[in-house]
């Protein structure tokens, strides 16, 4: 084994950000994935099914159902020591595990990984996606631990299928637990590997008023997002944050509609193919970077598109 992936997942499926990730790593050579979780067959299956894995590691424990970052550091350093790369896609959920393993472990790490050069140079997005950084990583005899933006990378396609075995888990020494883990439930397309986004900004006004941002995702069967300032007023939750302190997107359309075009919100949709912009102020900066602007209220200009899509869908 030389370049481990950690599969991500929410207990039932792979989380589509792996043939993302997935497409990164391949480059490094030949990836053996682990997935750990309380019932690993169904996500272990999925995972063998994807180009370029070439086994699939398991480890199943009833510990792995909420997971902690200590349980996964206990486990990862012991596959580590065969190991050239570990890598995880960069989100929350990977962030805490794999800092707190580079410690353990005296390694290197390289985060939010945009592009690979070679086993030891890597491209970074720093200053709020204003600069992509080349970055070289001295490793010695210790894995590089590396986590993948992986909106920045088409995902590979799928595979006949590979070896799965079942790996022996460590028990970990937990010093916090959580006890219960909640989905936001939404029927709507996942933020960050969503084609098309609707986000709303602090010009949407209120939280009643922000339906009607989800009216409009809804029209188009696109994901919700929305800017810090739209989150922080409590129009949303906090999940929904685009930007430097929330999620990267790259869809094939960004709608911004009442965002102004922050550095720190463009910093999360540097990836989006077309962005459009709904905004009343002709000089916001967001116009700056859009390919298509409306200048207008956005509450005469979402409704008239709702109706117009409707016209579409029926016709
Ligand atoms: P505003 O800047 O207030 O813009 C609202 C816009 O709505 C205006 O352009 C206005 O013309 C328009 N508008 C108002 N009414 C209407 C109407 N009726 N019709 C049409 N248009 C209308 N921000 C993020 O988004 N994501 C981040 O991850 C993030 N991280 C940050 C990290 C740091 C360290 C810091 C310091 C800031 C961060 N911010 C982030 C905040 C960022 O600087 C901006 O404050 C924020 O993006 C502004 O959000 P907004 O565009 O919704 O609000």
């Amino acid at each position: 084994m030389s370049i481990l992936v950690i599969a991500e997942h929410d207990g039932k499926s792979l989380s589509l950000s792996f043939p993302k990730v997935m497409a990164a790593a391949k480059q490094l050579g030949e990836v053996t994935v682990l997935v750990a979780s309380d019932n690993v067959a169904p996500i272990a299956e999925a995972a063998a099914k994807v180009e370029g894995v070439s086994k699939v590691i398991t480890l199943e424990t009833p510990e792995f159902k909420r997971p902690t970052a200590e349980l996964w550091v206990e486990n990862l350093e012991h596959l580590a020591a065969n190991c050239t790369h570990i890598i995880a896609a960069a989100t929350t959920y990977s962030r805490g595990a794999l800092a707190r393993l580079a410690a353990r472990l005296q390694a290197p790490m390289a985060t939010d990984v945009i592009a690979i050069k070679d086993a030891n140079h890597f491209t970074r997005p720093i200053y709020a996606g204003a600069v992509n950084a080349d970055i070289a990583v001295n490793n010695g005899e210790k894995p590089i631990i590396m986590s993948i933006r992986f909106s920045a990378f088409d995902a590979v396609g799928p595979q006949d299928g590979c070896a799965i075995e079942a790996g022996n888990p460590v028990p970990a020494k937990v010093l916090n637990e959580s006890t219960k883990l909640e989905a936001t439930g939404s029927d709507r397309p996942d933020l960050g590997a969503a084609r098309l986004v609707v986000s709303g900004g602090r010009g949407v006004g209120s939280k009643e008023q922000f339906a009607l941002i989800e009216k409009f995702a809804d029209s188009l069967g696109a994901a919700v997002g929305a800017s810090r300032a739209a989150v922080d007023a409590g129009y949303c939750p906090n999940d929904m944050q685009v930007g430097q302190t929330g999620k990267v997107v790259a869809p094939d359309v960004y709608f911004a509609v009442g965002i102004s075009g922050a550095v720190q919100h463009l910093a999360g949709i540097k990836g989006a193919k077309t962005i459009v912009a709904i905004n009343k102020d002709p000089n916001a900066p967001i116009f700056g970077v859009a390919d298509f602007g409306i200048v207008g209220d956005l509450f005469a200009i979402v409704p008239e598109l709702i109706e117009k899509i409707g016209k579409e869908k029926a016709a």
